[in-house]
């Protein structure tokens, strides 16, 4: 074995020129071994450094409205298909998530997401004009960046998003387009990213991520990572799958190399994206989360997940200290989470 860096690798600094990479490249990224895999990683935190700066983002969520969800997403502790023991609730009232948004706001943020279970919103129904009315209340009584995570979209909703003033919608796309029907039966990839481009198009920033360790394997990570290039998102929040008893979903299929390898390409392919780790972040990566920040990550969700309790901020702004990194809370390091229809998660 020959200690020089991988010839691949050498070759993909052309990423820090403002060169892209293939997808066979990065296909042979993503499966770099020990002991290289550090090679890599160097590589995509400069590209994390070059394009992004040096702060690490973090944002925070409520979960507004809790399971009884129509989809069988197989992850999903939210899915009304799945027993899970999960708390179950209609969307709650504006005081109480202006109260979170509060609490998110003393806890540091500057950004906020409203996340929702559910199909989405092809229309403005009673329950969509609730969720306008908490928006305009969140953004009128305090200094958030409100986001909302809140599903499926038409241009119609799209559009009163964004004249409620709301700045971000996250709706992941979960993985790759030739695995999601592995994922998920009673909706499509297709309308997911319809959605996206519907935001876009709307003037809404968009935070589109997905899941990794779902079942698929690293062709479909590469194939994720060039997915979200095409749909050119603001920001890209990465969730590794945790199996919650009672979905239908398989154990988590990915190891931590793999994960930090998978992180690192997207970086690659995506360079001036905000990549924000969201579940599995604490529990998947424990001791090594630190790690993340140096192989491409830009950004965390704080607080507690969707239906998967979080750790502390205290512990997370310990984390950013050691570091040595300022913990920077934008809309567009988006929200990583966990959350929203259809882009929640755990
Ligand atoms: S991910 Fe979203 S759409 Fe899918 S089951 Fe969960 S809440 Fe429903």
């Amino acid at each position: 074995m020959t200690s020089r860096i991988p010839k691949e690798i050498l070759e993909a600094y052309k990423v820090l020129d403002g060169g892209e990479i293939s997808s066979d490249e990065a296909l042979r990224l993503i499966r770099t071994e020990p002991p290289f895999n550090m090679d890599l990683y160097s590589l995509a935190n400069k590209a994390r450094c070059k394009f992004c700066g040096d702060e690490i983002g973090t944002c925070e969520i409520t979960n507004a409205k809790s399971g009884a969800c129509s989809e069988d997403c197989s992850f999903c502790a939210q899915s009304a298909r799945h027993s899970t023991g999960k708390p179950v609730y209609p969307l709650q009232s504006k005081e109480k998530i202006l109260a979170a948004a509060k609490i998110a706001r003393e806890h540091g943020a500057d950004a906020f997401c409203i996340v929702m279970s559910g199909l989405g919103y092809t229309e403005p129904t009673k329950e969509f004009l609730s969720i306008l009315d908490a928006a305009k209340e969140i953004i009128a009584r305090t200094s958030l960046e409100l986001h909302c995570s809140i599903g499926i979209l038409s241009e119609r909703t799209a559009a009163m998003l964004k004249d409620a003033g709301v700045a971000t919608i996250n709706h992941n796309i979960e993985t790759a387009p030739s695995f999601f029907r592995n994922i998920c039966s009673t909706h499509s990839i297709d309308d997911r990213m319809k959605t996206v481009r519907v935001a876009k198009s709307a003037g809404l920033k968009v935070c589109c991520g997905g899941i990794l360790g779902i079942g698929e394997n690293d062709i479909q990570r590469v194939e994720f990572a060039f997915a979200l290039k095409e749909l050119d998102v603001d920001s890209i929040p990465i969730n590794i799958h945790q199996k919650i008893a009672g979905t239908r979903a398989p154990e988590c299929g990915i190891s931590q190399a793999e994960a930090l390898n998978a992180i690192a390409v997207t970086r690659l392919v995506n360079p001036a994206r905000n990549i924000k780790i969201a579940a599995g972040r604490n529990t998947f990566f424990a001791d090594y989360q630190a790690m993340l920040f140096q192989c491409g990550a830009n950004g965390m969700l704080v607080g507690n997940y969707l239906t998967i309790n979080g750790r502390s901020i205290e512990a997370d702004k310990a984390l950013l200290q050691n570091l040595g990194k300022s913990g920077k809370t934008s809309g567009d390091h988006g929200k990583g989470t966990t959350g929203g229809n259809a882009g929640k998660r755990q």
